[in-house]
């Protein structure tokens, strides 16, 4: 036999509509107000899902970003080099307005359903290629924290909400459309960001900053938001790579951290010296201004790996349908369909958590109970899905077999990448201690989404005693030492309720499996029923 006669081997997983295969995502969106979107999610989701797409992602990943940072003759040049498939990402979602389509030109929300539309893209892009994505995320999370300045709202808004992505290296005003980046975290310390040395003096219509960043990723976009130390405490600023005079601004950098995945992205260390920036919010209040940003880019972190558990679930379906081992598709032998039926389950509980939690953005400004909802249940979703998405793609990957485990596959990029979307923007602990904080500080506003989301549940298997343990969790004198367990079931709660708007059938089995105490944990070992396992996975993959 010739090696190109190989028999029982899987076809690739390309040329899909990454929307209309996706029934849980259809429901999802749907649910949350993107009814009428289907059409316009469809053509993003065949443009995704095209083959040359797949084969850019891979380009763009095994060819990764290089640092100039001198030139011949020793002068800083400061500049990153990427792969030309890298470029035709980002010119992809600026085009689809992933970077900004959230916003108005005045820098206030766009109206409903504008996060969950963008969340469904967002959610499609990351299946293919998420590297690119963080600059994409920065961007629109950025405005977040910009609109505290009217004057520098009006003069960035065109540039930002521009769809033309320009990849030139000059001054913002000269470019057809602009991204940010961030710089918090430094040597000393990327949680705890009151430890930062980085220091700013009032000079002329801004400030001169002067330190250094351990991590500042997408070091080529056009302007980031730092925080440094003013003479009034830790403040945010925007600081440009060009001065305003049209002059390179002071970033030196360093070096390009050699990353376990997300590699198609540059992820730098940086000097500023005699940086110019303009400040963001008032002196002393960095952390406050800031975390406008940050609550987005979580949001992000967890569509993302919904995503990328997506993908994954995916291409283990579309293998078990074509595999035969022992005289059966594999997809037909019980214990395997147990297993892609559970990974189904666990995807479309994190599908249908991260749309009805955008749907809490959309619904923010008009509505205050919303706005306490997506204020505590976004560190709750980041942590529980980030944290799901590492162990969840090894069991997908474990249904290909030996061919999952090769580079080919795609699986092994998809796992490398799922662990940072957990660790940055706030670790699993921090995510955690944030939602502690939430409810000790938003009082009776984010008790009441407790009660909400019980009431949510009401009558399915296992959700009052869920609810009853969550809140003797929360209560107890020791809530840092339960934190993790109390915010797991939180998640857990929160999507057996976003699951029962989206899709009820798939909220019962959800409950019975995940509300109540697991042992193990293990994928496939809920005994789910051979008609209803059917079911799960046809909803998955058609
Ligand atoms: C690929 C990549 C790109 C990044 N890009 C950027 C960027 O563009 N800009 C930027 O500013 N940063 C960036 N970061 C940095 C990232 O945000 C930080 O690594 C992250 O916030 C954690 O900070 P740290 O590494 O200093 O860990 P630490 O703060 O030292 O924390 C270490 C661990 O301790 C835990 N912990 C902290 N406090 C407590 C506590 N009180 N109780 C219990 N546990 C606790 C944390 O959860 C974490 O698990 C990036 C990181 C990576 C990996």
């Amino acid at each position: 036999m010739r090696c190109e006669d190989a028999f029982n081997q899987t076809p690739p997983y390309v040329d899909i509509d990454l929307f209309a295969s996706d029934r849980p995502l259809k429901d999802a969106v749907a649910a949350n107000g993107g009814e009428g979107a289907a059409a316009d999610l469809s053509e993003f989701g065949k443009r995704w899902g095209a083959a040359e797409m797949f084969d850019r992602a891979r380009q763009a990943n095994e060819n990764v970003p290089r640092l100039h940072a001198l030139d011949a003759g020793g002068f800083r040049r400061d500049r990153v080099e990427f792969h030309p498939a890298y470029h035709q990402f980002m010119a992809e979602s600026i085009g689809a307005g992933l970077h900004a389509s959230t916003w108005r030109a005045d820098a206030t929300p766009a109206p409903a359903p504008a996060q969950v539309l963008r969340a469904a893209r967002f959610y499609m892009a990351a299946q293919v290629e998420t590297g690119h994505l963080c600059p994409i995320t920065m961007t629109r999370a950025a405005v977040g924290a910009l609109a505290l300045e009217p004057a520098l709202v009006s003069r960035l808004m065109p540039e930002i909400l521009s769809r033309r992505y320009d990849p030139q290296f000059r001054p913002w005003e000269q470019k057809a459309g602009i991204t940010l980046g961030m710089g918090m975290t430094e040597r000393q310390g990327g949680t705890d960001v009151r430890t930062n040395t980085t220091c700013a003096v009032p000079a002329g219509e801004g400030y001169t900053i002067t330190g250094q960043k351990w991590f500042m990723s997408a070091p080529m976009c056009d302007a980031f938001l730092v925080l440094a130390q003013a003479p009034g405490g830790l403040t945010c600023f925007l600081l440009p790579r060009f001065r305003p005079g049209g002059d390179v601004n002071g970033l030196h950098f360093q070096r390009l951290k050699d990353k376990l995945g997300n590699r198609s992205n540059a992820s730098s260390e940086v000097e500023f010296v005699d940086a110019f920036a303009w400040r963001v919010g008032e002196e002393g209040r960095g952390v406050r201004t800031i975390i406008n940003m940050v609550q987005l880019t979580r949001l992000d972190c967890a569509v993302a790996s919904a995503g990328i558990m997506r993908m994954a679930l995916a291409l283990a379906i579309h293998h078990a349908r074509h595999r035969i081992v022992f005289e059966k598709h594999l997809v037909d032998q019980p214990m395997m369909r147990s297993v892609l039926a559970d990974l189904a389950l666990e995807t479309e509980a994190a599908t249908a958590l991260v749309m009805r939690l955008c749907r809490s953005f959309d619904l923010a400004a008009g509505d205050p109970r919303e706005a306490a909802r997506a204020r505590l249940l976004t560190p709750v979703v980041k942590y529980w899905v980030c944290k799901t998405a590492p162990g969840f793609i090894y069991e997908a990957m474990e249904c290909l077999g030996g061919n999952g485990y090769v580079e080919d596959s795609t699986l092994p990029r998809l796992y490398r990448e799922a662990p940072v979307n957990a660790i940055w923007e706030g670790s699993g602990n921090v995510m955690c201690l944030d939602v502690l904080r939430a409810l000790a500080r938003e009082g009776e506003a984010a008790q009441a989404v407790l009660t909400a989301l019980a009431e949510e549940c009401v009558g399915l298997p296992n959700a009052r005693d869920a609810a009853g343990q969550l809140r003797t969790e929360l209560a107890a004198h020791d809530a840092e030492v339960n934190a993790r367990s109390a915010v797991g079931r939180l998640a857990t709660l929160a999507a057996t309720a976003a699951l029962r708007t989206a899709a009820p059938a798939a909220a019962e089995r959800f409950a019975r499996s995940r509300l109540a105490q697991r042992q193990g944990a293990i994928y496939g070992a809920d005994g789910i029923e051979a008609d209803e396992a059917q079911r799960l996975i046809e909803r998955a993959l058609p």
